[in-house]
């Protein structure tokens, strides 16, 4: 890995670091799902980067991919499991993180034990062993009480692009890829008290643009301001539409020339937890770097 793309990963995990302090700060009972995003959002602008996609605020049996819309109306309540996910880059290279807050305190074993897991497989990481065995390994430190989520899965990441191909399974799989000092990629197991599988839920509020065709003015119009971010996802919140704006919007997700992500939910309402860093393999002296852990 070339020095200078090591340093802006570093640099991006520094900034993201500080976006997991503000995001522990601020997800008090009573906070609006909005203000919790968009704070640790401009904490990213405000330290010269830009986010690499919408923070992620998921509750309870939700997994991932909701993120607070235009007027957002939830509210976090006390006993909710939030799941955080928070993401940075610079100049396309970016720093992806995820931890989980139960203001309450019920479920702080299930999320001491997700955070158990992810250490452990930050550690089993080197260069020389297969994604089938790093998966494995995870699958072997959960703990009996808790199912791991089978179907949603670390991710390889690239230049402004989040998920760069390889998947990283938290189960047991037969993938041969060798992983190989310099490799860049995002380590997240979830943990739940359900089945551990996730289906699709309704819409929330995260975009990615696609290849589809597009007329109209006012929809290149939205779609010349998607183009600042550069591929990477984003929210119906970043683009200040007015409503003929969101209007568009709606035809492109038609036009398949954007995507609205679902809200990921467990399929029997299991509660979820998740963990993740991001991790340079072996860029340390043949140590590696997790970009996102201090
Ligand atoms: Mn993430
Ligand atoms: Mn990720």
């Amino acid at each position: 890995m070339e020095e200078e793309v090591k340093q802006k990963y570093i640099d991006a995990g520094l900034v993201v670091q500080e976006a997991r302090k503000k995001a522990r700060e601020i997800a008090e009972p009573g906070e609006n799902l909005g203000d919790i995003a968009e704070n640790i959002e401009d904490l990213i602008h405000n330290e010269g980067l830009e986010p690499a996609f919408p923070v992620n605020l998921s509750i309870n049996d939700e997994a991932a991919h909701y993120s607070p819309g235009v007027n957002e109306k939830r509210v976090l309540n006390d006993t909710d499991v939030l799941k955080i996910d928070i993401g940075a880059h610079k100049d396309g290279y970016i720093a992806d993180t995820a931890l989980t807050v139960n203001n309450s305190g019920e479920h702080k074993e299930m999320i001491k034990a997700v955070d158990e897991v992810l250490e452990k497989a930050l550690n089993f990481i080197e260069p020389g062993i297969t994604i089938g065995e790093l998966g494995t390994f995870i699958e072997n430190q959960v703990p009996q009480k808790y199912n791991v989520v089978r179907n949603l899965t670390g991710h390889y990441i690239d230049r402004y692009a989040q998920h760069a191909g390889v998947s990283i399974p938290n189960i047991a799989n037969a993938n041969t890829h060798v992983i190989q000092e310099g490799d860049a990629f995002a380590v997240e197991p979830f943990l739940t008290t359900g089945s551990g599988k996730i289906k699709n839920g309704k819409k929330g509020n995260i975009y990615i643009r696609k290849e589809g065709k597009v007329r109209g003015r006012t929809e290149r119009q939205v779609l010349k301001k998607i183009g600042g971010f550069q591929g990477l996802p984003f929210s119906s919140r970043w683009l200040n539409m007015s409503p003929r704006e969101q209007l568009a919007l709606k035809k492109l997700v038609s036009a398949n020339a954007v995507k609205h992500y679902p809200v990921l939910k467990e399929v029997e309402g299991g509660i979820v937890v998740q963990s993740e860093h991001t991790v340079l393999v072996g860029v340390d002296d043949g140590k590696n770097i997790v970009t996102t852990k201090s």
